[in-house]
């Protein structure tokens, strides 16, 4: 699939001076609307608006939560990670690929409500093309149009809902 460049810049600067793009999202402000892959009552999955790989996903809890553990009591922790898991196996039915990466990043000073990436990683990447070097935006992001969003996060749901 065809890369475009990453407007890093811009995307700081809303990172940093915008409003939490999660509350927004799960508040329903179409400015911050994403392609849902599954909800519950305490979470969102949805595909990643600037995508370093296929169909990468963030998983979050819809409260405004921050740190990755102290701020989830362990049953809260655990549901989220199922979450998780539970969106992974999804991804990896739909995407294929060889690996399932998953981290939590965010920052106090911009995107802190706390997310989880899901990110498949493609066969054939060659070894140093792996791991952090897959990640950043200096490559550029996947370049899909509307309908092949709307139709990935289609089969995502599907291979969701027929896991729960
Ligand atoms: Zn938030």
């Amino acid at each position: 699939m065809e890369r475009e460049p990453m407007d890093v810049a811009t995307y700081t600067e809303n990172a940093r001076r915008g409003p939490c793009f999660i509350c927004r999202f799960v508040a329903g402000d179409p400015e911050y609307a994403h392609e849902v892959v599954h909800e519950d009552e305490h979470h969102l999955a949805f595909l990643d608006k600037w995508p370093v790989l296929p169909g990468k996903l963030l998983v979050v809890p819809k409260r405004h939560l921050e740190h990755v553990v102290t701020d989830l009591s362990e049953r809260e922790y655990l549901d989220l990670l199922a979450t998780v898991r539970l969106v992974a196996l999804a991804a990896e039915e739909v995407l294929g690929g060889e690996r399932t990466y998953l981290f939590s990043l965010g920052s106090q000073d911009g995107n802190s409500h706390l997310h989880w990436h899901i990110a498949r990683l493609p066969h054939g990447v060659p070894y140093e093309r792996q791991q952090f070097e897959a990640l950043g935006f200096e490559n550029g992001v996947l370049a899909y149009t509307h309908d092949e969003r709307a139709a990935l996060a289609e089969r995502l749901r599907s291979a969701v809902a027929a896991r729960r």
